[in-house]
């Protein structure tokens, strides 16, 4: 058995307590889109492992790719070395994302990624002879990650900014995008972005976001046409366009990238979650020619970052394979197949009474409440339904593995509408 008792004593889960903490489930295995509870009984999995595994669990394919890299090498340093599984991973996402970007860097989490941009940004401007140019725009509700550089981009009041006020970089905020994904973007709609550039581009690196879809702040769909506006505003104010595609990568919003809903291409670029397909962590942080030659001809000659598990092999191997996976699998049906029925299948909420909206947009279904909900209560009686979701605040939401079936789903949006239907 599984020490509970242990782990409510000494053990931090995300965003955790000690003194008063959520319970955890005991979970001993994983098979297809199933989670196991150590009683046996399986849960369907409506988060992907926080959007990550895109194949479910225990995919031969990516199995087969670990286990044949670790019986060749299992790590090795990056600095001064190289190998197969990182530079045949380099080539696809460099084929793979919007043609301007040809750099990688091979970072070991989705957070620092997001440091590693950053300070690219930091820099390249430093090498143009503009250190002035240090400051970053965010958005609000926008999500970047945990660590301190990658914090400060995060929205200040869900990122409790004011608990680390002085140990935070101070960035500029522009309101959370409004028009919606199908909705056009009028000029109104940038005012307040385009002033704060107009005023402050001088000490500006560049504008960091999620494009199209704002994840853990908020879980909010936004238009294309705002995102061509912010492309078209840093090229005009000389800032570096930061696209973090940490969760909506490799396909989820129902293009491979969601920079393509707006036909743009950021300076540079951030992946993570689904890149390993949920087995191992590793993230990436793409750029431009441009960036790269700015940055190394400059004071440092270098680029000033080298994690000790930079490149691991096995975990780029296993991101080959899952790539692989993706693009030998028809992605773009399964996801357009899982948004249509989740279209169908959470329309019913739309009339509940404590149902504030529900959108879809690629695999990712959302219903906000109009209260926050009772987080444990509700997740205990999921569970008691068969699926596995992680509700926060006001958000109940599923981004399922593409491989989910027709009938797995609609176990899945059914106990969404039995356990949120009659909330008030
Ligand atoms: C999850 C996430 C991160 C952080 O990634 P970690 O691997 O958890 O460090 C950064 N940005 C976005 C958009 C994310 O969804």
């Amino acid at each position: 058995m599984i020490d509970l008792e242990f782990d409510k004593n000494h053990i931090w889960h995300p965003y955790s307590s000690l003194i008063n903490p959520a319970p955890v489930y005991p979970i001993t295995r994983a098979e297809g889109v199933r989670i196991y509870l150590e009683d046996g009984r399986g849960l369907i999995d409506g988060m992907s492992s926080w959007w990550s595994t895109l194949h479910g669990y225990n995919v031969p394919e990516l199995n087969a790719a670990m286990q044949s890299q670790m019986e060749k090498m299992s790590h090795v340093m990056f600095g001064g070395l190289t190998h197969e599984p990182a530079v045949e991973l380099c080539k696809k996402l460099v084929a793979l994302t919007p043609e301007p970007l040809q750099k990688v860097f091979l970072a070991d989490s989705g957070s620092v990624s997001v440091e590693v941009a950053i300070k690219m940004a930091l820099q390249y401007w430093h090498s143009q002879g503009r250190p002035e140019k240090s400051r970053l725009l965010a958005l609000r509700n926008g999500y970047h990650g945990d660590t301190f550089g990658a914090m400060a981009t995060c929205d200040p009041i869900t990122g409790m900014h004011h608990l680390f006020a002085n140990q935070l970089t101070q960035h500029l905020f522009a309101p959370a995008p409004t028009p919606k994904f199908d909705e056009p973007c009028s000029a109104q709609d940038t005012a307040e972005l385009q002033q704060l550039i107009e005023q402050h581009h001088q000490n500006l690196a560049g504008v960091i976001l999620e494009p199209i879809i704002q994840g853990a702040g908020g879980m909010r769909f936004y238009s294309p046409d705002y995102l061509k506006r912010v492309r078209e505003l840093c090229d005009q104010y000389d800032l570096l366009l930061i696209a973090d595609e940490i969760a909506t990568g490799f396909g989820r919003s129902g293009k491979l990238f969601a920079c393509e809903h707006a036909g743009i291409s950021p300076d540079i670029l951030t992946l993570g979650k689904a890149l390993t397909g949920g087995t191992m962590t590793l993230a990436a942080t793409l750029c431009t020619d441009k960036v790269a030659k700015g940055i190394c001809s400059g004071e440092a000659g270098v680029f000033m970052h080298g994690p000790t598990f930079m490149g691991n092999p096995m975990a780029c191997a296993v991101a080959n394979a899952s790539i692989e996976l993706l693009l030998a699998r028809d992605w773009q049906q399964q996801v357009n197949n899982i948004e249509q029925q989740l279209q169908q299948e959470l329309a019913p909420l739309k009339h509940a009474g404590g149902v504030a909206d529900v959108r879809v947009l690629g695999a990712i279904g959302v219903v906000e409440m109009k209260q926050p909900v009772d987080n444990r209560t509700l997740q205990q009686s999921l569970i008691e339904h068969g699926v596995w979701l992680r509700p926060f605040g006001k958000l109940v939401y599923t981004m399922p593995p593409y491989v989910i079936s027709e009938e797995d789903l609609s176990r899945l949006t059914a106990a969404m509408v039995e356990t949120l239907g009659d909330m008030e």
